[in-house]
C-alpha cells in the first residue's frame, strides 16, 4: 500500500534530534524523501531515513540566519527538484548553559535575564521559524504545486510559565506567524499549521522529570506522563497529509490534556 507521503519531499529543521528526528523517520515510513536541516550533525537521521528505503540529505543550517535558510531551501530543491513539506522544529529552551535556577531562582525572571538571552531565544525560535517558512514557501510558490508547512510551537504559546519568558513569547509568536502565513499562502494552496506539544521526552527536556519544574509539569498534565516524540510526529504526519486537506491556520495539541483554552 502506498504511504501517505509517497513521493513527497520534506525539509525538517531540527531533524537531527527529538521531535524532528522522529518526524523524519515517520515521514520516511510513509514514503517521503527528507532534507535534515540542523545545527547538529544529522548523519544518524539521514541513515535512519535510508534504512527505511528513502533518500535523505543533511544541510548544516542555523535557522536564525536568513542566508542559511535560503541556502537550505535551495539545497533541497537542488537535491530533490522541489519541496512539498516543511516541518520547522529547530528550537532551544533557553540561551546558553542551563540556568542554575536552584542557586538563584530570580536570575531567570524576565526582569533579571540578560537581554542577549531574550534575543537569542527569539532569534532561533521565532525568527528562525519565520525565515525557514518563507524560504521554503518562496520555492513552493515558484513550483506552483501547493504544499504544507508545519511549525512546532508549544503549549507555552498559551500557558505562561515563570522563568521561561523568552520561550513562552517566542512560541506565542510562532502561533501568530502560522496564522498570518496561513492567510497569505492560502491562494497558493500552501497550508500552514502549528503543533503545540505538551511535555515531550527529548534531549531538550533531559532532567525535567527529576526537577521542581518537572513536578509542576506533571501536575498540569492530566495524563501524568511525558509524551514521546513519536506522539508529536503522528500529528505532523496528519497535518502534512491529504487527511488534513482543509486544515490551515490550526494549532493542534498533543499534550496529554493540559488545559490550553
Ligand atoms: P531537541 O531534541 O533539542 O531538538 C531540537 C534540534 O534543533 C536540536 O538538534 C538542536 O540542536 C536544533 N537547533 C537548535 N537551534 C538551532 C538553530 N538555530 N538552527 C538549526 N537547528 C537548531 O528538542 P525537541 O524537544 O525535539 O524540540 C523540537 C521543537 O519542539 C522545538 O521547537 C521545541 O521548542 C518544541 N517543543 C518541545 C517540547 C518538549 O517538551 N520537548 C514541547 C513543546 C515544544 P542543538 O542540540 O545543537 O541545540
Amino acid at each position: 500500500m502506498a504511504g501517505r507521503l509517497e513521493g513527497k519531499v520534506a525539509v525538517i529543521t531540527g531533524g537531527a534530534s527529538g521531535i524532528g528526528r522522529a518526524t523524519a523517520e515517520l515521514y520516511a515510513d510513509e514514503g517521503a524523501n527528507i532534507v535534515i536541516a540542523d545545527l547538529q550533525d544529522g548523519s544518524d537521521s539521514v541513515a535512519a531515513v535510508r534504512e527505511r528505503g528513502r533518500e535523505a540529505t543533511y544541510v548544516s543550517t542555523d535557522t536564525s540566519d536568513e542566508a542559511a535558510c535560503e541556502a537550505m531551501a535551495e539545497a533541497a530543491v537542488e537535491a530533490f527538484g522541489a519541496v512539498d513539506i516543511l516541518v520547522a522544529a529547530a528550537g532551544i529552551g533557553h540561551a546558553g548553559a542551563t540556568p542554575d535556577v536552584a542557586a538563584d531562582p530570580s536570575s531567570v525572571l524576565l526582569v533579571n535575564q540578560p537581554v542577549s538571552s531574550w534575543q537569542r531565544v527569539l532569534d532561533v525560535n521565532l525568527n528562525g521559524v519565520m525565515l525557514s517558512d518563507r524560504a521554503v514557501a518562496r520555492r513552493m510558490i515558484e513550483a506552483g504545486n501547493g504544499g504544507a508547512i508545519i511549525n512546532i510551537a508549544s503549549i507555552m504559546a498559551k500557558v505562561p510559565q515563570v522563568g521561561v519568558g523568552p520561550y513562552c513569547v517566542s512560541k506565542a509568536g510562532v502561533w501568530m506567524v502560522t496564522k498570518v502565513l496561513a492567510m497569505e499562502l492560502a491562494p497558493y494552496d500552501i497550508r500552514v499549521n502549528a503543533i503545540g506539544p505538551g511535555f515531550i521526552d527529548t534531549p531538550m527536556t533531559a532532567g525535567l522529570n527529576v526537577s521542581e519544574t518537572g513536578q509542576w509539569a506533571m501536575a498540569i498534565t492530566p495524563m501524568r506522563r511525558m509524551g514521546v516524540p513519536e506522539e508529536v510526529a503522528t500529528t505532523a504526519l496528519f497535518l502534512a497529509s491529504d487527511d488534513a486537506s482543509f486544515y490551515t491556520g490550526a494549532l493542534l495539541h498533543p499534550h496529554g490534556g493540559v488545559f490550553t483554552d
